[in-house]
């Protein structure tokens, strides 16, 4: 039996990563019946493949793209005041050696710029440090050339749960949201769409007639029917090791010609990454390859002589796809100059693709996406108030998300399958809990989730070994 029932909405949201959450959120918020179809499990795309940082991008000041840092830099302070749970401030080094691309007065005008930029004060001041004092800040740097550096705030995040916890503030508000759920084709009929979408369960389609549609399918977005959607894709790369490998207090940015590359602290686990290279493979199955560890164990390695990092230390590995849109003239730069600027087009009446952009500045998105359907529909709506109300305002169980992974016990998973929508058992290992990312796959605890998730959810034991 499908899930999936037929009807009428204002708003239908194709997508379940941040910017298709977003919209939700804003829409229900603002008084919009709205309905969100995720084909897969909610964040299983880009939105769990991220670095996990809120930031301005301070390499995009080097670019010249000083309103694009501005606006994700102000996104950044909202962030951190609707969500602290998910937002942690952090201190990031950046050392500079003799012949680096960015000479250390650069880079000190450049966190000074970035600091102003944040419409206020941002989340800690940045410095500009002598090599002693680099030295004392971060030890295991290389030594041989350093000449000292900078430091500046940006915070960490925990995407998924950025997703979920948006999703579940938009059900809150009264959105329904279906992961599972694929949007698959739409006609236009009078003033509405009549849309299939059809229940990866059951199998079974079911009819929604929309009186606007949001392509918010993010990597898929040019492949969803009647999108104008143009993009370049490219690949990027994380690694997870043991934080007592590389005992860093800060995160630490290494750059290498005119690409960076992020160590970032995460509890008893360090994070690495990440690679940015052009992508032409299959979207549901996004690799991590051996030329990708190379790279970023080479860059480490160099950067920190005494750690030597090798293929056995890695505890984990993520790969994603950046839905970037493609430039318009050529495609010759290089991917990590393409910019991250968000686009908002209404190729159609009532059909709004929304591409590009950042986690960082999903809720900006999501606001001018819905602001254009208000018009398009001739409603007056309230003004979006996603940046003052808290994410997990009347959203109970919010003790589970965070940027560390929840106890591990089996409260979390019937929380999980009741309030979050947990249905498969990587949904609950990769996205509610980061678990599979943050504990070693021969501690067991991938065993023991799928018990308690047979147990909750009725699975016999030849799913559950499927699921495992
Ligand atoms: P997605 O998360 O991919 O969501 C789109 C969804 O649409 C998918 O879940 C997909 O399954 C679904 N979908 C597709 N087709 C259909 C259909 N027919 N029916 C139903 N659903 C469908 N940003 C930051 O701000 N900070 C960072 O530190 C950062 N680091 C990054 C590092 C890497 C390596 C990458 C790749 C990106 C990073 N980003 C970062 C960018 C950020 O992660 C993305 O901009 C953002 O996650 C894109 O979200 P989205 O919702 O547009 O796409």
């Amino acid at each position: 039996m499908s899930r999936i029932v037929n009807g009428k909405v204002d708003v239908l949201v194709v997508g379940g990563g941040i910017t298709g959450a977003g919209v939700a959120r804003d829409a229900a918020m603002r008084g919009l019946s709205t309905l969100l179809v995720e084909q897969s499990d909610f964040a299983s795309g880009t939105s769990s493949r991220s670095s996990r940082l809120l930031h301005g991008g301070l390499r995009y000041l080097a670019q010249g793209h000083i309103g694009l840092v501005r606006e994700a830099s102000h996104e950044k302070m909202r962030l951190s005041r609707i969500a602290p749970h998910l937002s942690d401030p952090l201190r990031f080094y950046f050392p500079v050696w003799k012949g680096d691309a960015w000479p250390r007065w650069m880079l000190a005008i450049g966190v000074h710029v970035y600091d102003s930029l944040c419409g206020g004060r941002n989340l800690g001041q940045s410095k500009s440090h002598s090599p002693a004092s680099m030295r004392e800040e971060v030890p295991g740097l290389r030594q041989a050339g350093l000449t000292g550096g900078v430091s500046y705030f940006d915070a960490l995040t925990n995407d998924a749960r950025l997703v979920i916890d948006t999703l579940r503030s938009a059900a809150n508000a009264g959105a329904t949201v279906y992961n599972y759920a694929k949007f698959v084709s739409a006609t236009r009929s009078g003033v509405e769409w009549d849309c299939e979408v059809r229940d990866e369960e059951s199998g079974e389609a079911a009819g929604i007639h929309a009186a606007s549609v949001v392509n918010a399918a993010g990597a898929w977005a040019q492949t969803i029917p009647h999108s104008s959607v143009r993009l370049r894709l490219t690949k990027g790369v994380h690694l997870v090791i043991n934080r007592s490998l590389l005992p860093v207090d800060g995160a630490v940015v290494l750059s290498e010609g005119q690409r960076i590359l992020f160590v970032i602290p995460w509890g008893e686990r360090v994070i690495l990454g990440t690679t940015d290279t052009d992508y032409e493979g299959d979207l549901a199955n996004v690799r991590t390859a051996p030329a990708d560890i190379d790279y970023i164990l080479r860059v480490i390695n160099k950067g920190f002589p005494g750690a030597t990092i090798r293929y056995d230390h890695l505890i984990s590995t993520w790969a994603g796809v950046r839905p970037l849109i493609a430039p318009r003239r050529t495609a010759s730069g290089s991917p990590s100059d393409l910019s991250r600027h968000h686009e908002i087009r209404m190729p159609e009446p009532g059909w709004f693709d929304v591409a590009g952009g950042k986690l960082t500045t999903y809720r900006l998105m999501a606001e001018q996406v819905v602001d254009r359907i208000g018009r398009y529909l001739t409603r007056t709506l309230a003004p979006s108030r996603t940046s003052q109300v808290p994410l997990t305002e009347g959203v109970a169980g919010v003790q589970y998300s965070g940027i560390l992974p929840p106890p591990v016990e089996a409260a979390v998973v019937r929380h999980c399958c009741r309030n979050e929508w947990a249905r498969r058992l990587d949904d609950f290992l990769v996205r509610r809990t980061s678990w599979h990312y943050y504990y070693p796959s021969q501690s067991g605890i991938a065993e023991e989730a799928s018990r308690w998730m047979a147990a909750e959810l009725g699975w016999n034991e030849e799913q559950r070994l499927a699921e495992l």
